[in-house]
């Protein structure tokens, strides 16, 4: 039989036609080019992905290369959570690479440009400078400092980068043309003095290249044979092709830029700016909080890196932008789990139950399957004893014929022990039910093989043992914004479709084994959900992260 051969997306097309015109596969590099500016986010995923893969695909080294060039929103601290989220995605780079390394070669390259005419120092406000650009259909207007000459460019532009020029005052811009089509073509800035330690240069630069100008030539320098960035940078593409024909040496590669459109989640935002707003506004509590999109937090929160990359591949790379359902990020999430996930029981809203007919000091410790999906994961045993815990939900005093879980007179197993039947139940002073009243049939413990242990009940609940049971924070999360696209409408803050009830904490009751969990392990609470030890999580108090939620129970 022949394996379905997966269809190229097109930019694996793009290199299949590189490979066969131009390029040989020894050149092949990509490289993932984050700005330290904030976490990683699952948008960013996408691209670490695509980049990484093509790697894998066709044998390329893969550079990790920051993008850091504004020291006014960059911190180590960035750079540190960036590398640690691709490791954590399972992907080596070649080599780590940051456009800071190339400050020098950039300035040298500056200064040949402004000797050949091609760059200039201009001393108008950014004011005047954004009048003068002119419209889509109108030209622009030529700065009156753009026939300076070459020595007072030189001598200027050494002033900026002396850190004499004050802040704001003079910017270097590429000559090209004012009255060019393309509105990044008219004279785009180059650099700007900024008196600002950098978190690797520290107080060396009083100036730092502008994106158009560090990007290209990084890739350049790197020699990185596709540099492949999101839809909005494609009017740019002039323009790094502008600059690279500037600075190229006759032998050596030119870089290729090519455009893939922004994925985008729905009932979130992933935009690093608009995720450290809430951080700032206090709507979340750090870039982990697990209701935030970022890698971090989905780590946090209990998704595999298998999970995500499963994901990213499954939405593919597009050339239209569009926003993929939280809801389909959800099911990559199961998908994954449900293989690895160890099955245990945990009750969240408790109702004792008391089974009357079996003895009072007695306890029984069950054998209980860890993964039915995956043999090898062994069993263990659960305490079974005359009281215990089922969830409040799972029990009515009357119901319809569709109720399959407990009601008077009606029977359930209980996963991994006995068939039980509700007898009666006890009630506070308001008329709640507090307690429920069974009994239980002692030949019926699921794997003792009597006649009584196949019988079929139509419902099976979760239980733990009252006595048994160990306690813990469970923090259950909902979609962080109650709308799919927060952003969507640009009259409207995205801030006020916050959902309020994003997170809520309440204390769960667990079958001991989960002592000893660790921070990070995963489990499926059998018949909720699945969760995850949060990183605050220590013996004394336990912390569990709801990762996401089981679409079905079992069958009964
Ligand atoms: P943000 O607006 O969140 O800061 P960005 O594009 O400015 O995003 P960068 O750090 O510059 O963030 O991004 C690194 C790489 O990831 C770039 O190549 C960028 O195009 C890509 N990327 C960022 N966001 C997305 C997204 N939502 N979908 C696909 N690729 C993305
Ligand atoms: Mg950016």
């Amino acid at each position: 039989m022949s394996v379905p051969k997966k269809s190229l997306n097109f930019i694996e097309q793009i290199i299949e036609d590189d490979l066969k015109n131009n390029y040989t596969r020894e050149q092949l590099k990509f490289r993932f080019p984050p700005e330290p500016n904030g976490y990683l986010h699952i948008g960013h995923a996408s691209s670490i992905c695509l980049n990484f893969g093509l790697g894998l695909k066709y044998n390329a080294p893969v550079n990790l290369r920051f993008d850091d060039t504004n020291p006014t929103k960059e911190e180590k601290e960035y750079v540190d959570a960036i590398k640690r989220d691709v490791k954590w995605l399972g992907y080596k780079w070649a080599k780590e690479c940051y456009a800071s390394d190339y400050f020098q070669q950039l300035y040298d390259w500056a200064i040949e440009m402004i000797k050949n005419g091609d760059a200039y120092v201009d001393s108008q406000t950014s004011e005047a400078i954004a009048e003068q650009k002119g419209t889509p259909t109108t030209k622009g207007i030529e700065s009156p400092y753009r026939n300076r000459t070459v020595e007072e460019n030189l001598e200027m532009f050494e002033a900026m980068k002396n850190g004499e020029t004050p802040e704001g005052r003079d910017v270097l811009r590429a000559k090209i043309s004012m009255g060019a089509k393309n509105m990044l073509m008219r004279d785009p800035i180059m650099y700007r003095c900024l008196h600002k330690p950098h978190h690797r240069t520290g107080s060396e630069w009083k100036i730092y290249p502008m994106y158009d100008w560090a990007h290209g030539q990084s890739d350049y320098i790197e020699q990185v044979s596709h540099s492949f960035c999101t839809l909005e940078f494609q009017p740019h593409r002039e323009l790094y092709n502008w600059f690279a024909k500037k600075v190229k040496v006759a032998d050596k590669l030119k870089p290729k830029q090519r455009e893939f459109a922004r994925r985008n989640l729905s009932h979130t935002v992933v935009s690093k700016r608009k995720l450290l707003l809430l951080i700032e506004k206090g709507f979340v509590k750090s870039w982990d909080d697990p209701r935030m999109p970022t890698i971090s937090a989905m780590r946090r929160r209990g998704y595999t890196p298998e999970s995500i990359i499963n994901f990213a591949e499954s939405i593919g790379i597009g050339k239209r932008e569009n926003t993929v359902s939280f809801s389909h990020l959800e099911f990559c999430v199961r998908e994954d789990l449900n293989k690895k996930a160890q099955r245990v029981m945990a009750v969240l809203n408790p109702l004792k139950v008391v089974i009357t007919n079996y003895p009072e000091n007695k306890e029984e410790w069950l054998e209980a399957e860890n993964n039915p999906e995956d043999e090898s994961a062994g069993s263990r045993k659960v305490p079974f004893s005359r009281e215990l815990y089922i969830e409040k939900e799972d029990f009515r005093e009357e119901a319809n014929r569709k109720f399959f879980r407990l009601k008077l007179g009606k029977e359930v197993r209980l996963k991994n022990a006995y068939i039980i039947k509700a007898e009666s139940c006890v009630k506070d002073d308001d008329g709640n039910i507090i307690e429920v009243r069974c009994s239980y049939d002692k030949d019926s413990r699921s794997g003792s093989n009597t006649e009584a242990s196949k019988r079929k009940v139509k419902g099976t609940l979760h239980w733990v043992s009252v006595n048994h049971a160990i306690t813990a924070q469970v923090n259950l999360y909902d979609r962080l914004f109650k709308v799919e696209n927060p952003s969507q409408d640009k009259d409207v803050d995205f801030l006020e479709h916050i959902n309020p009830d994003s997170f809520q904490s309440i204390t769960g009751y667990l079958e001991p084994s989960l002592a000893n969990a660790k921070i990070q392990e995963r489990f499926q609470f059998q018949r909720i959900g699945y969760f995850c030890v949060d990183k605050t999580s220590t013996s004394k108090q336990l912390v569990f992260n709801k990762t996401v939620g089981l679409r079905d129970s079992w069958k009964g």
